[in-house]
């Protein structure tokens, strides 16, 4: 959420309407439970009505025998081409702050503020 409010503080944002995050299934992080969490830990601040999207990143690993790139299952990091276990998680195990939509506070559409104008 601290990363959440530096952006909406940047950008001057009233409103936070959607956050989307990516997480890898080996990050150890719940996107159940964290979909749950989420209005509590919310609340109260500038994303209190906020759309929490969850996208899952692909188990990617290399191989070290054959070089070769493959999706898999969480449980099961064996290459796909040659079927060696000997390999390297490259991505599935991080979690992202994907995009945050917002709403920027325009004081120019305010009413007050052409009334001060026309003065
Ligand atoms: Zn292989």
């Amino acid at each position: 959420m601290g990363q959440v409010n530096e952006i909406a503080f940047q950008n001057q944002a009233s409103t936070i309407e959607s956050i989307t995050l990516r997480i890898g299934p080996l990050s150890g992080v719940e996107s159940q439970l964290l979909k749950q969490a989420f209005p509590f830990v919310a609340a109260q601040t500038i994303a209190e009505d906020a759309e929490l999207i969850i996208e899952e990143l692909p188990v990617v690993i290399v191989c070290k025998q054959c070089g070769s790139r493959s999706n898999v299952v969480p449980n099961k990091l064996i290459c796909s081409q040659c079927g060696d276990y000997h390999t390297q998680l490259i991505s599935g195990d991080e979690m992202l702050l994907a995009s945050v939509e917002l709403i920027r506070s325009e004081p120019g559409k305010d009413g007050s503020l052409e009334e001060v104008n026309h003065v």
